[in-house]
């Protein structure tokens, strides 16, 4: 039906180009011409079928029968093309310097990704974003300064509020991060040591960020029973600190806490009433992933691995953080039942990667109850740590904040070394998994509308002014998919399957993706922010 319909209009479109042709000057050539395509613009608007120009790294018109040649055209007759998306949250650094493609996000229509998330960036920024810029990747790159990083550079892993003279060091190293082309500023107030930050100070460090244009992006401080405080508190950080809020990939941790979306968003709303500028992301899955030591209890976690294990080793203190393990086992990450963790990648023992917290309490001779399974964790941290993914989401929460006018798509996804370790299924999926299942299959938000959560709207709020819309004199970044077949792929048992459905890829202009494989173009760009005018 759809697909009669464009036909018909093609060849009307077709009619009036040619006309066009006739009346006036030579056509143009361009370098390259998107031909019929269902265009959608990013902004939220329902398609227009048109055909999209680009000339060198930029759109240079879009029309229905767009008049003039491209050196090369592409027919997308039946397809969508759209904005590149943009993914604010990524720590593709783990990976990126192996597979500067990012292929991963690539085949999914990812056009850009920005580092430096929860609290974690590399320092000097300048310096690490030379070193991205000498790689030469496929994919545009954009980053935070880490507010754990600044902390962990000046104080440590001290659990300690900071000095005057070391809050003005942490200070000045946040101006430097955005003078080096932040766009913002990261917290991870779940991780060490952003944990053991006051908020007062974590205000008076990012507000140094929003002095200088820069947004505030925070893994909060608890997803599961303290999610509403945690919602409260990053929240106040953007309105006392006078700077754009966002709480990232936003989720529901724990059975008991199911439901508490419905509050967390009248949270949002209410800030957004009273003139609070604060924001969401998301991924589409109900399972998390970080280190195995999220279910240990902040206080153990301070310091060196070495002292972790010390404490975990010392008989005064072993009974405590296990009976915090069992807790976060039954109420937090652990949802409940230890066969809901799986470890994702183990250094010391890679075989680990994709068994469940149960069968390695099984395997070590154990019945796997909560008491042996905190047990295990203890081992495993003792060992040396791994990473862990956590079911531990509601679907209804899940849904709920992705409905939500405010939220936008983030994978908190990696570059994974294809076949290599268990990761969590957000680095490969993210994106088709929203269009595929929640617009097409389940109709939770249209298609436009779930396109501008990818494009636009993380343009808008970081302040990418030339990107995230399809309009001319934006640049290129563009892509091509069948709406009626893009689809994620990989699963917690099988992570590493590519999406399905992005049919062609474009970043500045050059195309990176098509035919089903990358081509030889590596033409990201490092992205410096600024944008607001503020530094
Ligand atoms: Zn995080």
């Amino acid at each position: 039906m759809r697909h009669q319909r464009a036909r018909l209009l093609a060849g009307l479109a077709a009619i009036a180009g040619a006309v066009a042709l006739t009346a006036a000057q030579p056509a143009p050539v361009y370098d390259l011409v998107i031909r019929h395509g269902f265009v959608l613009d990013g902004a939220g608007n329902p398609w227009v079928l048109a055909d999209v120009a680009v000339a060198g790294d930029r759109i240079a018109d879009i029309a229905p029968g767009l008049a003039g040649k491209g050196r090369r055209e592409i027919d997308a007759r039946g397809l969508v093309v759209s904005p590149g998306f943009i993914d604010l949250h990524t720590h593709a650094r783990r990976g990126i310097f192996q597979v500067p493609t990012a292929e991963n996000y690539v085949r999914q229509g990812v056009t850009t990704v920005f580092e430096g998330p929860d609290g974690g960036s590399p320092l000097p920024i300048g310096e690490f974003l030379a070193k991205v810029e000498a790689l030469k990747t496929s994919v545009n790159w954009g980053m935070f300064v880490g507010q754990g990083a600044v902390r962990e550079a000046v104080i440590g892993r001290a659990d300690r509020p900071a000095t005057a003279a070391e809050l003005d060091r942490m200070k000045a190293l946040v101006r430097e991060g955005m003078r080096d082309g932040a766009f913002g500023i990261s917290s991870g107030l779940f991780y060490v040591p952003g944990i053991f930050t006051p908020t007062d100070e974590v205000m008076a460090v990012s507000a140094e960020a929003g002095a200088m244009g820069g947004i505030y992006i925070s893994h909060m401080r608890n997803e599961a029973a303290g999610i509403l405080d945690s919602v409260a508190e990053t929240i106040a950080i953007g309105e006392r600190g006078h700077m754009p809020t966002q709480i990232t990939h936003h989720k529901i941790i724990g059975t008991g806490n199911w439901g508490k979306s419905v509050d967390t968003l009248r949270l949002v709303d209410a800030a957004r009433a009273r003139g609070v500028d604060v924001t969401i992301d998301q991924y589409p899955y109900t399972a998390s992933a970080t280190g195995i030591t999220a279910l240990l209890p902040p206080w153990a976690l301070e310091g060196t691995s070495r002292d972790v294990v010390a404490r975990l080793k010392d008989p005064a203190q072993r009974p405590k953080i296990k009976a915090a393990i069992v807790d976060a086992l039954r109420y937090d990450r652990g949802g409940g039942d230890p066969k809901n963790v799986a470890i994702s990648s183990c250094s010391w023992n890679p075989a680990l990667a994709g068994k469940t917290l149960a069968e390695i309490t099984r395997s070590r001779g154990a019945e796997p109850t909560l008491d042996h399974a905190a047990d295990t964790t203890m081992w495993i941290v003792e060992q040396g740590g791994a990473s862990g993914i956590f079911h531990a989401i509601d679907e209804g929460d899940l849904v709920r904040i992705l409905q939500h006018r405010a939220t936008m798509i983030a994978s908190d996804g990696e570059v994974p070394i294809f076949g290599q370790a268990s990761p969590h299924p957000r680095s490969y999926g993210t994106f088709a998994r929203v269009l595929g299942r929640y617009v097409r299959e389940q109709k939770i938000v249209s298609l436009p509308e779930a396109i501008r959560k990818m494009t636009s709207f993380p343009a808008w709020r970081v302040g990418l002014h030339d990107r995230g819309l399809l309009r001319p004199g934006m640049k290129a970044d563009i892509t091509i998919f069948d709406d009626t077949r893009i689809q994620d792929r990989a699963t917690f048992a099988q992570p590493h399957q590519y999406a399905d459905g992005v049919v062609t890829v474009m970043v500045n202009g050059s195309v990176v993706f098509e035919n089903g494989a990358m081509t030889a173009a590596r033409p990201g760009q490092v992205l410096r922010g600024g944008a607001y005018g503020g530094k």
